[in-house]
């Protein structure tokens, strides 16, 4: 079976509790997928470049995780039961579609952009079962084993969960038509991470200037609530970054901000390497 991930271990430095994941820069799709969706309009679901704006982080410690394939194929950060029962025929089974399926945008997308389906036909559960089994599963058992055995090694493992989103909401995002800041956290509103890690981030992006708010319009998806456990130290971040800051958001392509951006990135990365290795000291 083709790679759906790659994962990068720390390199040329000691292994630190901490991991970075990308589970939507992935932008390939299965030769199984058919939408009459254009590829501009998939494109503006993925996050573009990710992966590589945080690719710093074996380089301090830190394992990188990234999803190849699209999330427009199949959500990793949604729940393998978070399915849509408008996508579905025949025998329904057990299902727990969420409020990301109301919208359309459960595990598997009932709509590519509003009002724009992104199929023509259902799906049977053994259909959606198979993309589960084949792509979201991998991903999910690779970042759990990684945590689980930093957690065993360290006593306590620190997980950021890397996103993009538009500039502005469009009508399919609880904040339609906002204008967003640079950067939203989400942590569950403190339930995913304790309050020194994010705090630790937040200071990261305002001390070099960027505007940063916190669960709001996003509190965190299903990764950082399933893989968050601050009791247990173990602790999940999401980081959201707005495209605006370092790519043409109708051209896909890197604006001219895009190497001091990365730049900024590396510095925060760092300051969050230091902060997990005081951490396990
Ligand atoms: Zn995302």
């Amino acid at each position: 079976m083709a790679d759906t991930f790659v994962f990068e271990a720390p390199r040329d430095c000691p292994a630190l509790p901490l991991v970075f994941d990308s589970p939507h820069s992935g932008q390939l799709f299965p030769p199984d997928f058919v939408s009459s969706v254009q590829p501009e309009q998939l494109r503006t679901g993925c996050d573009l470049f990710v992966d590589d704006l945080w690719g710093a982080v074996p380089s301090m410690g830190g394992q990188l995780l990234h999803a190849l394939y699209s999330r427009m194929y199949i959500d990793l950060n949604r729940a393998p039961d978070d399915i849509d029962l408008l996508l579905l025929k025949g025998p329904v089974g057990e299902v727990n579609p969420t409020a990301y399926s109301e919208r359309g945008m459960g595990l598997i997308r009932r709509l590519a952009l509003p009002d724009l389906p992104m199929y023509e036909s259902r799906f049977s559960l053994f259909e959606i079962r198979a993309r589960i089994q084949q792509y979201h599963s991998p991903y999910h058992q690779k970042l759990k084993s990684t945590l689980d055995a930093l957690h065993q090694r360290f006593s306590g493992v620190w997980h950021i969960d890397c996103h993009s989103m538009k500039s502005r909401g469009n009508l399919m995002n609880i904040d339609s038509g906002a204008l967003r800041p640079d950067v939203v956290l989400g942590d569950n509103d403190g339930r995913s991470a304790g309050a020194d890690f994010v705090d630790v981030i937040e200071q990261g992006f305002v001390r070099l200037g960027y505007s940063v708010v916190r669960n709001s319009p996003y509190k965190g998806g299903y990764l950082v609530r399933h893989y968050g456990d601050p009791e247990n130290n173990r602790h999940s971040t999401q980081i959201e970054i707005n495209r605006a800051l370092y790519m043409d958001e109708q051209l896909f392509s890197p604006n001219q901000n895009y190497a001091a951006f990365k730049k900024d990135l590396c510095t925060i990365s760092q300051q969050i390497a230091d902060f997990v290795g005081c951490a396990v000291a």
